[in-house]
């Protein structure tokens, strides 16, 4: 049997509640893990906070990330022992995720741990630096080079952000970061940003053109945000729109794009193909500074979910939060 923590429906509504389970109630799939860590991201905010649209049934076990040991695996993929990491393909929202002691999984959604790295910075990284890696790497393929100029971050003290400022600034860029928290703008600066702005600045703008700052942005708010920094990007630079933390509306006109060449390129982790999560990971472990998400890291116990979701949702998580689940 096991520890997880379910989300229950019935007439009183959606609610939180710490269950053991028989291992039979897993879902069918082939890799059996014993989980060590797991990760709060806003998504699993939502979730375990019992808004409507993440889980797509219920019960269920929300966590969208988890890093652990193989117990059996049925392909030849994996042996006992091996360390694993597990984000997306429907993890935490259509099927039982991270916040339990056991997991099943299919070989071919799992990712090995990098050499030389723990299951704690797997988890510190999770699916917001999977994102963050991922939106830098649809900047770089579209051409976005450090002597180009300013590139933008926003929603910038929050999870993905954090780690997109860290990974942008350690490839050579020099990052402005829009946070609504002038207050976190010393550990944006030790992050490795180099101008700090607040977010009504780029709300503020409201022009179908602005004057041409960013040679690109990877922007985790949507909305009126992601509108002003269309708008203010550079000719022919890239935004990569990762998150709707300000709204899922995108009030813009085409003249970015028509005007000035400007790429909008999607960033979903969820369903990002095996080969270039794999190439994702690897550039995780080689890129991000040795010690630098420990510093924005925080570890709490699997107890702790059901508070800590109500505080991601109220904007009050800095960082990552990393979840033990294996004591
Ligand atoms: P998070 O830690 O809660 O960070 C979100 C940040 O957005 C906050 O820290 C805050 O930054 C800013 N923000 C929050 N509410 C805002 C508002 N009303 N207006 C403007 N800014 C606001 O969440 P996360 O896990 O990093 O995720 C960030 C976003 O990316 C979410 O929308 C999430 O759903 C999305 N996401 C997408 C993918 C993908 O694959 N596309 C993967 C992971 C996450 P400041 O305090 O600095 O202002």
């Amino acid at each position: 049997s096991f520890r997880a923590l379910r989300m229950v429906k019935d007439d009183a509504g959606v609610r939180p509640e710490f269950q053991v389970l028989p291992t039979s109630a897993l879902p069918e799939a082939d890799t059996l893990i014993r989980v060590h860590f797991s990760s709060l991201n806003y998504k699993d905010g939502l979730a375990v906070g019992g808004r409507p649209g993440i889980l797509k049934t219920y019960p269920m076990t929300p966590g969208i990330d988890l890093v652990g040991e193989v117990l059996t695996c049925a392909t030849a993929a994996f042996k006992p022992g091996d360390i694993v990491i597990a984000t997306g393909w429907g993890l935490g929202e259509r099927r039982d995720g991270g916040f339990a002691e056991l997991a099943r999984v299919n070989a071919e959604h799992l990712v090995p741990l990098p050499a030389g790295r723990t299951t704690e910075w797997a988890m510190s990284v999770g699916t917001a630096g999977l994102t963050a890696m991922l939106a830098l790497m649809a900047l770089e393929d579209h051409g976005v080079k450090p002597d180009q100029g300013e590139v933008l971050v926003t929603g910038a003290a929050g999870g993905v952000g954090s780690t997109a400022v860290s990974l942008l600034a350690t490839a050579g860029f020099n990052v402005t970061a829009s946070t609504g928290r002038p207050d976190e703008a010393e550990y944006l600066r030790h992050l490795g940003a180099g101008q700090i702005i607040h977010r009504d600045e780029l709300t503020a703008l409201k022009r179908p053109l602005e004057k041409e700052r960013w040679a690109g942005v990877i922007d985790n708010v949507g909305s009126t945000t992601l509108a002003a920094a269309l708008a203010s990007t550079r000719t022919h630079g890239t935004v990569a729109a990762c998150g709707n933390a300000g709204g899922v509306d995108l009030p813009a006109t085409v003249f970015p794009f028509i005007l000035r060449g400007v790429t909008l390129a999607g960033i979903d982790s969820n369903t990002c193909p095996s080969a270039r999560r794999k190439l994702a990971w690897q550039r995780l472990s080689a890129d991000l500074p040795e010690g630098k998400l420990d510093t924005v890291t925080h570890v709490h116990a699997l107890d702790d979910v059901p508070d800590l979701a109500q505080q991601i949702l109220a904007g009050h998580v800095r960082g990552r939060t990393v979840i033990r689940v294996k004591d």
